[in-house]
C-alpha cells in the first residue's frame, strides 16, 4: 500500500483516527510475527481444554458476552462510529443488533445443529450397518476481517467458532483496531477462559504472519487481491480458507414494482455505511418505461439526506473510512463522467462539513475531508469501467433495460456475484428472475440486509468468494465431520474380503448388477451367490484353522 495513504502507522504502533474529525481514537502496539506465533501456540493449548467444555457452558458464556454488549451498547456504537465514520445509529442497527441476534440463535440452536446425525445408507443397513456423522471442532480459527463492519463480522464468526468448540485469533483491520480489541474485552468480561479468543493487532503484515502461523482455518473478509494472496499462502500449510470478497451488486427494478419503495431501498442500499458494504447496490437496472420517474424519486430522496460526523443522531451519511477509499470513489465518478454518464446529484467531496475537533491531527493525517457526497448517476452502461470494478463508496449508477432477459444478462455480466435484488409486484416473475441471477443471496423486494440474518448462509458466487459464513452452512465450515460406521452384527466375514477366487469375482459381478441398483427386490437374486461366497470364506478359515 502507498504509505502516504496509510493512516496512523509507525514502526511500533497503530494509531486509530476518527475519519470524521481526525481525532485520535487510540493507539496500540503492532504485534510482530513472533508475537503472532506465540498467540497461536497459546490458542492451540487453550483448544485442548475448550474442545472438551460442554456446549451448555459455551452457551452460557456466549450469552454472558451478549449481556456485556447490551450493558454498554451506546459506548460500543460510539467506538464503531468513531473508527469507521459510520453514523452512530447505523452502528447499532447494522452491527450490534444483528450480531446480538446471531449470538442468541447459535447459543440456542448450535447444540442441535452439531448433534451427531444419522445417515441413511440404503441396503447396507440390511447388513446390520449404521452410519452417523460426528462433528469435531477444527482447532484454531484465524479471523481476518475488513474495516467496514469491524464489530459484527469478526464477532459473529468468533461466536460461531467458539460455539463449535474452536479457539479464535482475530486480526482486525489496521483502520479499526480498537473495535477489534473491544471484541476481546467483551469475551473477557463474559468470563471466557484465557486464550480462547485472542486479538492480534497490526496491518497486512500481521495478517500475513497469522496465515503463516498455520491456523486450522482462516475466515477472511476483504478484497479479491488479498483473498488470492491469503489463499496462496494458506495452501503452503493446506489450511482451508473461507473467502468473503467483493461485490458489484445489481438491483433490478421492473416497471410493475412499487417505485416509491424501490427508490427508498436503492438510496439505503447504495448509501448506508457510505456505500462501503460488500452488498451495497452498485448497479441499478431499471426498466426503460419507468427510468425517468425512478431516477427523479431517487434524486429527491438523496437530496434530503444529511451528511456529517456519525455521532449526530440525525446524520444519515457519515465519513468514508480512508483516503485510499475516497480516491477510488473519485476515480470511478470521474470515469463515469468521461464515459458520458450524467451526475444527477453529488459527484464530489463534501468540504462543507465543519471540523469540530482535533484540527491538528486532522491536518497531519487527512489531506482532504473524508466525506463524499451521495452521488446518483444516470445513463450508465455495462461497458463503462466503473460499472465493472467494485467502487465501495456512496455512488448509485443507473442503467436501463427493455426486457426481462436483458435485465438478467446485464445483472450477470460481472466477475462478482455476492448479492442481488429484484423489484416487482409479480412474485412469480421475481422468483423466476432471482433464480437466474448468479449471486450467493438474491432478494425479491428487499435489499442488502441479509448478512444481518445470521440464520441464513452468506457467501458469494464467482469472484465474490468461496465457502459460507452464517447459517447451518457457515457452522459446517467450522467443524470437521467424522463418519462413524458400525457393524452391529459382526459375526460373518464380508464377502469382499480376501482371499479372492472365481466365486468371489462372480459375487462382485452380482454386487455391481443387483446390490448397487439400490433395489431390495433385485438384490434378493444375489442371496444364493452371497451365501456361496460366505461359505467359501468360512471354509477357508476352517481349513486354515485345521492346518
Ligand atoms: P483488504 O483485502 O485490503 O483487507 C482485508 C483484511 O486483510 C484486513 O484486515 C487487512 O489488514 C488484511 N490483510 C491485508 N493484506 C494481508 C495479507 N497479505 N495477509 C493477511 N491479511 C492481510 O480489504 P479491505 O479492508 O479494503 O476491505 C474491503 C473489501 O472487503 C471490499 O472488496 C469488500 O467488498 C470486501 N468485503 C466483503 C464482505 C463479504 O462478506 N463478502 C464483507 C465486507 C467487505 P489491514 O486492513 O490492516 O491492511
Amino acid at each position: 500500500m502507498n504509505p502516504a495513504l496509510t493512516l496512523g502507522r509507525n514502526e511500533e504502533e497503530l494509531i486509530s483516527y476518527d475519519p470524521a474529525t481526525g481525532a485520535e481514537v487510540g493507539r496500540i502496539q503492532i504485534d510482530s510475527p513472533g508475537d503472532v506465533r506465540a498467540v497461536l501456540a497459546r490458542s492451540r493449548q487453550a483448544f485442548g481444554m475448550w474442545k472438551t467444555t460442554s456446549f451448555s457452558e459455551r452457551r452460557r458464556l456466549v450469552m454472558k458476552a451478549r449481556e456485556a454488549i447490551l450493558a454498554e451498547i451506546d459506548g460500543i456504537a460510539k467506538l464503531i462510529s468513531s473508527e469507521s465514520g459510520k453514523p452512530f445509529g447505523e452502528a447499532i442497527a447494522m452491527e450490534i443488533a444483528p450480531v446480538l441476534d446471531l449470538m442468541q440463535y447459535f447459543a440456542r440452536n448450535g447444540e442441535k445443529m452439531l448433534r451427531p446425525a444419522k445417515i441413511g445408507i440404503g441396503l447396507y443397513a440390511l447388513l446390520g450397518r449404521t452410519s452417523k456423522i460426528v462433528y469435531h471442532p477444527l482447532g484454531v480459527v484465524a479471523i481476518i476481517p475488513a474495516w467496514n463492519y469491524p464489530f459484527s463480522i469478526p464477532l459473529g464468526e468468533a461466536v460461531m467458532s467458539v460455539m463449535a468448540g474452536n479457539t479464535v485469533v482475530i486480526k482486525p483491520s489496521e483502520l479499526t483496531p480498537m473495535t477489534g480489541l473491544k471484541i476481546g474485552e467483551i469475551f473477557a468480561k463474559a468470563g471466557l477462559p484465557q486464550d480462547v479468543v485472542q486479538i492480534v493487532t497490526g496491518a497486512g503484515e500481521t495478517g500475513a504472519a497469522l496465515v503463516e502461523a498455520a491456523p486450522d482455518k482462516i475466515m477472511f473478509t476483504g478484497s479479491v487481491a488479498t483473498g488470492k494472496k491469503i489463499s496462496a499462502a494458506a495452501a503452503r500449510n493446506l489450511t482451508s480458507v473461507v473467502l468473503e470478497l467483493g461485490g458489484k451488486d445489481p438491483m433490478i427494478v421492473f416497471e410493475d414494482a412499487n417505485l416509491e419503495l424501490a427508490a427508498g431501498a436503492a438510496v439505503w442500499g447504495a448509501f448506508c455505511n457510505s456505500g462501503q458494504s460488500c452488498s451495497s447496490v452498485e448497479r441499478l437496472y431499471v426498466q426503460e418505461s419507468v427510468a425517468d420517474r425512478l431516477t427523479k424519486m431517487i434524486v429527491e430522496k438523496t437530496r434530503e439526506l444529511k451528511q456529517g460526523p456519525g455521532d449526530l443522531e440525525d446524520v444519515s451519511i457519515g465519513a468514508m473510512s480512508s483516503e485510499r477509499q475516497m480516491q477510488i470513489v473519485e476515480d470511478h465518478v470521474e470515469a463515469f463522467r468521461e464515459a458520458g454518464a450524467k451526475i444527477e446529484i453529488g459527484g464530489k467531496r463534501n468540504a462543507e462539513i465543519p471540523l469540530r475537533s482535533a484540527g491538528g491531527d486532522r491536518e497531519r493525517n487527512f489531506r482532504r475531508p473524508l466525506f463524499y457526497q451521495p452521488t446518483v448517476i444516470s445513463g450508465a452502461t455495462n461497458d463503462m469501467r466503473a460499472m465493472r470494478e467494485e467502487t465501495f463508496g456512496p455512488t448509485l449508477p443507473i442503467a436501463t433495460f427493455k426486457t426481462e432477459e436483458e435485465a438478467i444478462t446485464l445483472a450477470n455480466d460481472s466477475e462478482f456475484g455476492l448479492t442481488a435484488s429484484v423489484w416487482t409486484r409479480d412474485y412469480s416473475k421475481g422468483r423466476r428472475v432471482a433464480e437466474r441471477i448468479e449471486a450467493g443471496s438474491v432478494c425479491v423486494n428487499e435489499v442488502l440486509y441479509t448478512h444481518g440474518i445470521g440464520q441464513t448462509p452468506w457467501g458469494g458466487f464467482k469472484n465474490s468468494g468461496r465457502g459460507r459464513t452464517h447459517g447451518h452452512a457457515g457452522l459446517m465450515e467450522l467443524v470437521q465431520p467424522q463418519h462413524m460406521h458400525v457393524n452391529r452384527i459382526a459375526i460373518l466375514p464380508d464377502a469382499w474380503w480376501m482371499p479372492y477366487s472365481p466365486v468371489a469375482v462372480e459375487t462382485f459381478r452380482g454386487f455391481a448388477k443387483y446390490f448397487a441398483s439400490g433395489s431390495l427386490r433385485k438384490t434378493a437374486i444375489l442371496l444364493p451367490q452371497l451365501q456361496k461366497r460366505i461359505r467359501e470364506l468360512l471354509k477357508g478359515k476352517e481349513d486354515g484353522t485345521r492346518s
